[in-house]
């Protein structure tokens, strides 16, 4: 890449500064929350306004035939294409415009875009909502530069993230719109920071375990079986046997932050026996629920992760005849993790370089996000997430994103996505 070109997209970037800060606020007052998703067709039609403004060939997609697309809340993605001088797959940036609900201790209008101290603030405004609007003006800093391209550059906006991904990039995967065909490597710029490249994720085992008891007069619980009773004994094991073995698991991902580089296991929910605000009736519980999240590492794999819990609820089982265990499973998501020599990361590994000085360094996420829709629907491993923010602050109350971060990863994003469609 001519270092010409180069300066004359980061001085585009520099020019546009205040329309990114604006465009990034215009989607914070857009409160797409999820669940239920709302407002998601108002804000696809902002980004696919803005990316048709910026000469992108512009299509919204309607999730058809997913449950969640419904009348009351439609689910609907916006993909814009900025033609490359050559066909082929094209870089492709996608970010979610999704949010988490608002949750208290705000100071501030969750969906007001409020900038005070060189911050934008507001739900979305560092998962993810300036990430996209990075993503959209790092095309369009290449736009206005004049600087060609031979691939073309995809852009979208997507849904449902927040809650699994499968109407968005999942169903944008599954309709081949992202694929091996279509696209050659795709960056999500979730908020790892301006110098940290997310390589991939650990892997999700979401199951639930259920004790069946058998009911009996509270006043004479010997004639029953008690179902919380056959739990405790499998809580214990989790407690005593299982959580330490994960704990001296160890994977060679560079997970942050660092506790999660171990495996994991976490009691999300339990429900058993009478219900504890309703009228009391005297019962041995004859039923007991447990959801359990098991964050697996890609060392430790799917298989050996599920028959260690199926060994597990076995050993409850023997010391509990009488109660029975079934184990239902509720979301799998096996680890992903791109290529280390990538080209993209060595793109952008060469861009953070080059516009902040300091070396990237690689990172893996400890939940999920939509990287793994990409890799095992579209088939398509080389991709990261790279964007502005800070991890720590997503979900948060009073969430905001440092504006000289969003620059200066719309810099990066220009730079690497250049270097790739080069
Ligand atoms: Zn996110």
């Amino acid at each position: 890449m001519q270092s010409a070109s180069i300066d004359r997209v980061l001085g585009e970037v520099d020019r546009s500064r205040d329309e990114i800060v604006d465009f990034a606020a215009r989607l914070i007052r857009i409160p797409t929350i999820n669940p239920p998703g709302a407002d998601y067709e108002a804000c696809a039609a902002v980004i696919g306004d803005q990316l048709r403004a910026h000469g992108a060939d512009v299509q919204l997609l309607p999730a058809i035939g997913r449950v969640e697309h419904t009348p009351e809340h439609p689910r609907i993605n916006v993909i814009g294409r900025h033609s490359g001088t050559a066909n082929g797959p094209a870089i492709h940036l996608n970010g979610h415009f999704d949010v988490v609900p608002v949750g208290l201790g705000w100071t501030r209008d969750p969906f007001g875009g409020e900038i005070e101290d060189g911050k934008l603030y507001g739900r979305g405004s560092c998962d993810m909502k300036a990430g996209l609007a990075a993503a959209v003006f790092a095309a369009e800093a290449i736009r206005r530069a004049g600087v060609a391209h031979a691939s073309p550059i995809d852009i979208s906006g997507t849904v449902d993230e927040e809650s699994g991904g499968f109407a968005g990039v999942g169903w944008l995967a599954e309709q081949r719109i992202i694929s091996r065909e279509r696209t050659r490597a795709v960056i999500i710029p979730e908020p790892f920071g301006v110098d940290r490249i997310c390589i991939g994720h650990r892997g999700v085992y979401w199951f639930e375990v259920i004790a069946h008891g058998r009911i009996a007069h509270g006043s004479m619980p010997y004639l029953g079986v008690n179902a919380i009773d056959g739990m405790s004994h499998l809580l214990e094991l989790v407690r005593d046997e299982l959580g330490p073995a994960l704990f001296g698991r160890v994977t060679t991902m560079p997970v942050v932050p660092e506790g999660s580089r171990h495996a994991t296991i976490n009691i999300n929910g339990i429900d058993g026996g009478q219900p504890v605000d309703d009228i009391p009736s005297p019962c041995v519980a004859d039923r007991c629920r447990v959801v359990f999240d098991r964050r697996f590492l890609a060392e430790e794999g799917l298989e050996r992760t599920r028959a260690e819990i199926a060994a597990l609820v076995n050993k409850a089982q023997s010391r509990m005849p009488d109660v029975k265990f079934t184990i239902e499973d509720r979301l799998i998501f096996e680890p992903t993790r791109a290529p280390e020599d990538a080209p993209l990361i060595g793109a952008l590994t060469d861009a953070i370089e080059q516009v902040t000085g300091r070396k990237a360094s690689l990172v893996a996420s400890p939940g999920t996000y939509d990287q793994k829709h990409v890799a095992r629907i579209a088939g398509v491993t080389h991709c990261v997430a790279y964007g502005p923010g800070e991890l720590a602050l997503a979900h948060q109350p009073d969430e905001y994103c440092s504006i000289d971060d969003i620059v200066s990863c719309t810099k990066v994003l220009a730079l690497a996505v250049l270097k790739l469609a080069s």
